[in-house]
């Protein structure tokens, strides 16, 4: 899974979840996108990918940022997957 499916899963599953203050899934909206985040240690320093999209609510109008997951990143040097069927 890359990390655009990953991301329309979280969707789907956030847009089937609706808003979170009043249930809501038609006036649905959402921003989603992927944050880089980075933190030291003494070994390195470790990235992190943060999926997350900020929802807003046509119906009861809720603004809020949902962080669906956070991922390890293993170097910034992509390594070449496997695609498998
Ligand atoms: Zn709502």
């Amino acid at each position: 899974m890359d990390e655009n499916e990953r991301m329309e899963m979280h969707i789907k599953q956030a847009e089937e979840r609706g808003c979170r203050e009043c249930g809501f899934v038609k006036d649905f909206y959402y921003e989603a996108g992927i944050q880089r985040m980075s933190q030291e240690h003494a070994d390195g320093i470790i990235h992190f990918d943060m999926y997350m999209a900020k929802i807003q609510c046509g119906n009861c109008n809720a603004v809020y940022d949902e962080l669906f997951e956070v991922i390890e990143v293993k170097g910034e040097d992509d390594e070449p997957d496997s695609e498998s069927e």
